[in-house]
């Protein structure tokens, strides 16, 4: 059990340097949240500005995190991409790696996964793996079996810290939540695949993501092994992102 929960909003594509602005300055009024570190993923054009005012305007009480990282370290001749070491360049903290849209549109696996998981760990930024299944694989029982897939790929890497995202794919952008049951079981199944993927010495974080709103956010936060949110839609708004927060405390 951890004394800060993480409260992850995820902008996806959406956002717009006045709006951006207009948020940030929002939330210097925020209240201080002491058992909730915050964080803010927006779309890579808008990271520095992001991480400039986070520093000036916020004090630096929300992290900066990235949607996705290229699988190719360093510099090169991958047109289009950001590499890790330009994310920890621009001061990026959390770096979400897999996310379920990251596969529906660009058919990364798990081989890419792990690629970007190294590159993250190796310029000292904090990769939070997003995990799993879809309707189908739920219905067909193979819920556990795919996402224990998907988390094949923590093994052997070069940290003692692991954050993983449980977002059941049904749940997102769609309203539906998974019911608290069926959180706590797989989280608690997470848990346990981490520890034996990674030994017992491992510090494990697992969030929960998946149309999480101002309405359901506390009763999710109340369950067992569920150590924060990521939070998509629900973050656009300053309004039920705040309460988001405000129920993590
Ligand atoms: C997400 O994009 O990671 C997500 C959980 O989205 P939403 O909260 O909108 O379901």
């Amino acid at each position: 059990m951890w004394s800060q929960k993480w409260v992850i909003g995820n902008w996806k594509m959406n956002g717009r340097l006045q709006n951006n602005n207009a948020l940030m300055h929002r939330f210097r009024i925020l209240p201080a949240a002491d058992k909730v570190t915050i964080g803010l993923a927006a779309p890579t054009v808008y990271l520095l500005q992001l991480h400039n005012a986070m520093q000036i305007v916020l004090n630096n009480r929300i992290l900066t995190c990235s949607q996705d990282v290229s699988r190719f370290p360093g510099n090169g001749a991958y047109t289009g991409e950001v590499s890790a070491e330009m994310m920890a360049d621009i001061g990026v903290d959390i770096v979400l790696i897999g996310h379920s849209e990251r596969s529906l549109y660009f058919g990364e696996k798990n081989e890419i996964q792990r690629q970007k998981m190294e590159n993250v760990l190796a310029v000292g930024l904090t990769p939070l793996l997003c995990v799993g299944e879809s309707l189908q694989e739920r219905e067909e029982n193979k819920a556990k079996e795919v996402i224990a897939h998907q988390l094949s790929i923590l093994a052997g890497l070069n940290t003692k810290n692991i954050a993983v995202a449980y977002e059941p794919v049904w749940a997102i952008g769609t309203g539906k939540v998974a019911t608290i049951e069926q959180i706590a079981e797989m989280h608690e199944f997470i848990y346990q695949q981490i520890l034996s993927l990674c030994g017992s010495d491992v510090r494990i974080r697992v969030l929960y993501g998946g149309s999480v709103n101002a309405g359901n956010a506390a009763d999710i936060f109340a369950v067992p092994c569920v150590d924060g949110a990521l939070v998509g839609g629900a973050s656009l708004s300053y309004d039920s992102f705040t309460s988001i927060i405000n129920a993590a405390q």
